[in-house]
């Protein structure tokens, strides 16, 4: 059975069902001997998945009937085995606190040769393997437990705290029908097991009779999520486009919601379409849907196999860490892998330069700023000054964001040149005496703070309103506002809040960024000090 059934199955408890013609003679017998091993699991058929199921041929019902049992245990977790932590399971300690503390104090006190925290006999303990922890054999008996008594984690096989012990027979805990009230057989009722046991919930599998379009409408309900997806819903939105329209974006709604969303769905497709006929058409598609350098680098990350969020792990010296020393010897590192940028076809790398161009340079460089090791991955790839003059706001962009030095009469030189003509207040050039030339952006948030230091209140406000979304750091701090006030005076020269673009005004703003705020000493007095001052 395909992917798309069993999400199907998992998403809309509905399964599709291709049985044609009147059936085999003993379809109902054996629809009947299916339900009993669903009703085991939870599972009840619907009337009309009963009546197709029973006119299945007899030569697929089953391998029908294993897949859908199958992936019925694997939603309620029945395809794998149960260890309970307590080997007399159900029969467990009933004082969980005291429980608590006894493993909190060893996972907090134990210590290696030295007397165990709790009894205070002589050999405490050697750490398990792999989690390291300390466990005392008299006060934490092996053969009570499966895994390690104080984090429950399973331990290796070599591992010699805990012996080797018959598992004895299996018991299966007696269960009852009858989680809703409209599942629960009434011969169940009287039986003195079925009131021992808690009620198990019962779901009832229905017929889907038009599978495109329920997988249609799940996909365009993913997808018009606000926020950026899990990694199962990615994991199920990938079924669902591949099933329904992996090699377009005409399917698209006008406005996706989440930017992570799109730059994986525009990533699939031009996989899809890699090598085909329709791929510059689809690539010129894509450029369409980008709004900004961000979206640019989300796709192309997303095309590598990386995370649309643009977050990448941290590096963080392990030996460093807390608790490092407690580590078992040679415990394997887990290392998380690294997103290593693909090769990217021509018609892509032109198509994305192309859009950095149009964006311009300051834009572009001023996104690119924001993950910068993002792009400088993905610059290795879109080669962007080998065609300077097709492409120079790029070239300039990355110059700005790789510190590239480079001679004033080549071909970058010459464009960094021109770029900071144009730009002068965005684009600072940096000139060198061997001839060569370099190039900085300022960013927004740098202009709106020189605007401030420089008592520009006007222009200051002009700037902010040019990106009422935006919320800028220099708002959130003192600095820039305190410097124009050093005699503790009223401010006379900050921002009125009708100055202030809108997305702004409604904010709860520091106090000492509007006008006729008093200082003290140069430094900012914040609002809840200020209460009760006349
Ligand atoms: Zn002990
Ligand atoms: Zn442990």
């Amino acid at each position: 059975m395909d992917a798309l059934a069993v999400l199907l199955l998992r998403r809309t408890g509905k399964v599709a069902v291709a049985a044609h013609g009147a059936g085999p003679a003993d379809g109902a017998a054996w629809v009947a001997a299916l339900e009993a091993d669903l009703a085991e699991r939870g599972w009840l058929l619907s009337a009309d998945l009963r009546a197709a199921a029973t006119r299945l041929h007899s030569s697929v019902r089953v391998r029908w009937a294993d897949w859908l049992l199958a992936t019925v245990d694997e939603l309620v977790g029945a395809d794998r085995s149960m260890l309970p932590l307590y080997r007399a399971f159900p029969d467990t300690p009933h004082d969980v606190d005291a429980v608590y503390v006894r493993r909190l104090l060893t996972y907090l006190f134990a210590v290696p040769d030295a007397p165990c925290v709790l009894c205070g006999r002589e050999q405490g303990g050697a750490p398990l393997d792999p989690c390291g922890h300390l466990v005392c054999p008299g006060c934490f008996p092996p053969e009570r437990f499966s895994a390690c008594p104080i984090c429950g984690r399973r331990l290796s096989v070599d591992c010699t705290y805990l012996p080797v012990v018959d598992p004895g027979p299996v018991r299966r805990p007696p269960r009852r029908a009858g989680g809703d009230g409209s599942a629960a057989p009434a011969a169940d009722q009287g039986t003195s097991i079925a009131g021992e046991a808690p009620p198990l919930p019962m779901r009832v599998a229905g017929l889907e009779t038009d599978a495109m379009g329920a997988a249609a409408a799940l996909r365009d309900e993913l997808v018009a999520r606000p926020g950026a997806l899990g990694e199962s819903d990615r994991a199920d939105l990938k079924v669902l486009v591949a099933a329904t329209a992996p090699a377009g974006l005409d399917w698209l709604p006008e406005v996706v919601p989440a930017r992570e969303t799109l730059a994986l769905i525009i990533a699939w497709a031009l996989h899809a379409t890699a090598l085909s006929a329709g791929y510059p058409e689809l690539v010129s598609a894509a450029r369409l849907r980008w709004q900004t350098a961000t979206d640019v680098a989300r796709t192309l990350w997303a095309y590598s196999g990386g995370d649309p969020g643009l977050i990448l792990p941290r590096a963080v010296d392990e030996s460093r860490a807390p608790g490092t020393a407690w580590r078992p010897a040679g415990e394997p590192a887990v290392t998380v892998p690294v997103t290593r940028v693909r090769a990217l076809p021509r018609p892509l790398r032109r198509a994305v330069l192309g859009y950095l161009d149009s964006c311009g340079a300051v834009a572009a460089a001023e996104d690119m700023r924001r993950h910068p090791t993002v792009w400088k991955r993905l610059g290795e790839r879109l080669h962007p000054y080998e065609r300077v003059a097709a492409h120079p706001g790029a070239a300039v962009a990355f110059a700005a964001l790789r510190g590239s030095r480079t001679a004033r009469t080549g071909a970058l030189g010459r464009a960094i040149v021109a770029a900071c003509t144009r730009h002068p207040r965005h684009l600072i050039l940096t000139e060198y005496p061997d001839d060569t030339v370099a190039v900085r952006v300022r960013t927004h948030a740098c202009l709106v703070e020189q605007a401030l230091s420089d008592g520009d209140v006007t222009g200051a406000a002009q700037l902010l309103g040019q990106r009422p979304g935006e919320r800028h750091p220099v708002l959130l701090r003192p600095e820039p506002v305190a410097r124009l006030d050093p005699r503790g005076a009223g401010n006379e020269v900050g921002l009125d809040r009708a100055d202030l673009p809108g997305a702004h005004r409604r904010e709860r703003l520091p106090g000492w960024i509007l006008r006729g705020h008093r200082m003290h000493s140069g430094l900012p007095v914040l609002p809840r000090l200020r209460r009760g001052h006349p």
